[in-house]
């Protein structure tokens, strides 16, 4: 008898503005086992961002008893919002044979190398700090003083890249998604 070959799952880290979302996007357009798994955040939602798609907007109230229930694979606060990763879905579309991706902050990603050290972890960089701070500001999502934030919390991730398996530097995402494509099919 024949037995799905279980997924394998993938974090991927970079600073905010690094284009993480864009090169998942085209990623996604190259193949069809992929998943991509959908956190909680006590973050607002932006303008067109969808509950349940985007993220699962919860409270604090929800997010702590998540944390208590152990229903989380990784938590983490970023930028005084609480994040975390569904346990549960996650090993459901591995058992199913789904690659699982997880895009998300790097103190989480180190939690989910200790919990499952057969993921594998990729780094995405913005091509220079500069750019890194324009493509924030264009997005004008971000009050004045968040964007400072995320622009300092950026400086301290970017002395974590050696910690990952991969890493890959984002001045085109459609050429960023294919070697992503590559990493995933060794
Ligand atoms: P944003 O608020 O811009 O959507 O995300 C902010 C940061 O939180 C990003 O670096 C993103 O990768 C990270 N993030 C998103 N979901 C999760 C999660 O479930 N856990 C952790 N640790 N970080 C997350």
């Amino acid at each position: 008898m024949s037995e799905m070959k279980k997924g394998k799952l993938f974090v991927i880290s970079g600073p905010s503005g690094a284009g993480k979302s864009t090169v998942i996007g085209e990623l996604m357009k190259l193949r069809d086992d992929l998943a991509f798994s959908c956190s909680v955040t006590t973050r607002a939602p932006r303008p067109g961002e969808v509950d349940g798609e985007d993220y699962f907007f919860i409270d604090w109230e929800r997010y702590n008893a998540m944390i208590d229930a152990g229903e989380l694979l990784e938590h983490a606060v970023f930028a005084g919002n609480g994040y975390g990763t569904p346990r549960a879905p996650v090993l459901r579309l591995m058992e199913q044979g789904k690659q699982v991706l997880l895009d998300i902050e790097v103190q989480g990603a180190a939690q989910v190398k200790k919990a499952m050290s057969e993921s594998v972890s990729v780094f995405l960089s913005p091509p220079s700090m500069e750019e890194l701070e324009r493509r924030l500001r264009n997005r004008g999502t971000e009050t004045e003083e968040k964007i400072l934030q995320r622009l300092e919390t950026a400086k301290y991730e970017l002395t974590l890249v050696d910690r990952y398996d991969y890493h890959l530097i984002n001045d085109d995402p459609v050429r960023c998604a294919r070697e992503l494509n590559a990493i995933i099919n060794i």
